[in-house]
């Protein structure tokens, strides 16, 4: 049941007649895990904290850094040196202090991702370290919960939900062998509002899943080519050989 005071701060949701109260209290139920409070985690973070989901998990194990201030718009200046979960929940917590916001202050790995998993409804990828990624899609895979997976560099940017639906793809079926990794932002650096962009799409499809309403971006691979803006979308089959979520032969 919904108060007074969240009837109000999320009334242009529940305006909405797809959502209605119904669909803000699935919000309000929701439990979410957040991999990574970088540039894409910071979008997420405070949308999904504005949105009304109820329990958030943020998982970072780096401190906040002069650089990562360009873009990484959950952190300020004072937060430097902070852990970025730390940060990250400080403002998060003043935007909404309706919400629950508890923090795992490491980087997942193939040992912790599976607890981590176990107790939120779904995750949301945001880290740009691959072995993380693989791990916590092993375990979103092992325990059925979806994946909502964005990466952004240089001016390009990708959105995918895995682990959705019937017969729906795993990252892993995007990227077969692991050893060819895609590049990372550190390397090869990357415009501000491109991470804005990709979080928001990713804040949009969890809120989607979260309420259980329109068409989730499962089984669909969304590429923005940022400097011709252009968006593409391609399809993205459940690869049945795929060493995570294929069937043992
Ligand atoms: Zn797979």
């Amino acid at each position: 049941m919904l108060n007074d005071d969240q009837l109000l701060r999320y009334s242009r949701q529940i305006l909405l007649p797809q959502l209605d109260v119904a669909g803000q209290e699935k919000i309000c139920a929701g439990r979410v895990l957040i991999v990574g409070l970088g540039g894409l985690g910071a979008p997420v973070s405070m949308y999904l904290a504005a949105a009304g989901v109820g329990r958030l998990v943020l998982a970072d194990g780096d401190t906040v850094d002069l650089h990562n201030l360009q873009r990484q718009i959950v952190h300020d200046t004072a937060s430097i040196g902070q852990s970025k979960a730390e940060s990250a929940r400080t403002r998060i917590l003043a935007l909404n202090p309706e919400i629950r916001v508890e923090i795992c202050g490491k980087f997942l790995d193939a040992d912790t991702a599976g607890e981590a998993v176990s107790g939120v409804d779904l995750v949301v990828d945001c880290t740009d370290n691959f072995a993380t990624r693989f791990a916590v899609n092993a375990a979103c895979v092992a325990q059925g919960k979806p994946l909502v997976s964005g990466a952004a560099i240089r001016f390009e940017g990708q959105v995918a939900v895995f682990n959705h639906g019937a017969d729906a793809p795993c990252y892993a079926c995007l990227y077969p062998d692991a050893s060819e990794v895609p590049e990372t932002c550190s390397e090869n650096g990357v415009l501000a509002p491109l991470v804005g962009v990709i979080g928001s799409v990713q804040a949009f499809e969890v809120l989607k899943i979260l309420a259980g309403v329109g068409e989730p971006l499962s089984g669909r691979l969304l590429l923005l080519d940022g400097l011709a803006m252009r968006w593409r979308e391609l399809r993205l089959p459940k690869d049945p050989l795929c060493r995570v979520c294929g069937k043992p032969v």
